[in-house]
């Protein structure tokens, strides 16, 4: 078998551990099996910084996208209106969700290089007092843009507004601090900065919020408000749990935890990413965001020349133990590449010297 290390967003290269957990089967109803989801869920919580007294995880079947949309099914009734911030695909997937439902809902539709902006979203929250929902992408991994927390956060206790966050490909790379930020819904998956396999998503939620939700879905498999009582009893899953993928993720937590928690995790993705950065626009491969708004994730990179071939570098890099992702950018020509997962310094090193090597630059 031909293989290499994913530096993409998900799913990502994991280590052989959370691999070999998926090599036993086990049963969905058997007390063992419901005891990992439990942990699994307060760890979770653990990680969000978030009191059990306040806060519940629920954990919901199938990719990331499944878990955004219970959410949006199941958090905004008929009578309410959500706000929703977009600067990127992951953004703009929400509003499609937001027609597919049959939402009340605005769009603030910015640049993908642009974050929002203070007294705008003032503005239009004061203009429209019917507004009950904000949501929002954290990092924009169509792009890699970090958008920011903490203001939409303020504001929305300001305002007085019930704050869903998509943090699907930052949960586990950087610290959030779900209470403190009062973030009411938080939604990531198992194959993101956890580092576990994909097959389903988890949404940290209020209880306080979650508890008025009964009845409001329009779907029956993505009710969030029902896979939480379900799962709230015993750990048990309302429908067939995603079985390996769920022993694999509790192997991943563990893993985290071992590693130093949510800060040693971002240090190593933080310093991946800056090496990346540095190394590449030494050779002249510049970052389409700057600085200041770049995650710690993935990187959105401009191609170098007008004849550079995309498909032609993806092989080259492939060959040679690395698979990269092509940008998702329609007025410039773009590929990304993701830092996160079980990649390690001497990884980007490696990737750099292959990338200097197809350059034509000499390196050492
Ligand atoms: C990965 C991702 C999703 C979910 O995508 P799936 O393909 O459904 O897993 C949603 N939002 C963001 C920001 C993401 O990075």
């Amino acid at each position: 078998m031909n293989t290499y290390k994913l530096l993409t967003p998900g799913p990502l290269t994991t280590t052989r551990a959370v691999k070999e957990e998926m090599l036993a089967d086990r049963c969905t109803w058997d007390d063992e099996y419901k005891a990992i989801t439990q942990k699994i869920r307060s760890q979770l919580l653990n990680l969000a910084g978030a009191d059990p007294a306040q806060y519940t995880a629920v954990l919901m079947q199938g990719s990331g996208t499944f878990a955004v949309e219970a959410v949006m099914t199941s958090a905004i009734s008929d009578d309410d209106k959500v706000l929703i911030v977009t600067n990127g695909a992951y953004g703009e997937r929400i509003v499609k969700m937001a027609e597919y439902i049959g939402l009340n809902y605005t769009e603030y539709k910015l640049n993908y290089d642009e974050h929002p902006d203070e007294e705008e979203l003032r503005a239009r929250l004061h203009k429209d007092p019917r507004i009950t929902h904000i949501a929002m992408v954290h990092c924009e991994t169509t792009t890699g843009i970090l958008n920011p927390l903490e203001l939409i956060s303020s504001l929305s206790k300001e305002y007085g507004k019930t704050l869903i966050i998509d943090a699907m490909s930052s949960f586990g790379g950087m610290e959030i601090d779900v209470q403190g930020l009062g973030i009411d819904y938080l939604i990531s998956s198992a194959n993101k900065c956890i580092q576990g396999v994909p097959g389903f998503g988890f949404v940290i939620a209020k209880l306080e919020k979650l508890a008025a939700c009964e009845g409001i879905a329009r779907s029956l498999a993505l009710d969030l408000y029902d896979q939480w009582k379900g799962m709230d009893q015993d750990g048990k899953w309302r429908y067939t749990s995603p079985t390996h993928v769920v022993a694999a993720f509790s192997k991943a937590l563990d893993e985290l935890y071992e590693e130093g928690g949510i800060s040693a995790r971002f240090s190593r993705y933080q310093n991946n990413n800056r090496l990346l950065r540095e190394r590449l626009a030494q050779i002249g491969i510049q970052a389409y965001i700057t600085d200041d708004k770049q995650s710690p994730i993935i990187t959105t990179f401009l191609f170098p020349s007008e004849g550079f071939s995309f498909e032609h570098f993806y092989a080259y890099i492939k060959e040679r133990g690395y698979v990269i992702y092509p940008g998702k950018l329609t007025d410039v020509d773009t590929f990304r590449i993701g830092n996160i997962g079980e990649i390690y310094e001497q990884d980007i090193e490696q990737l750099c010297h292959i990338i200097e090597e197809y350059m034509g630059v000499t390196a050492q």
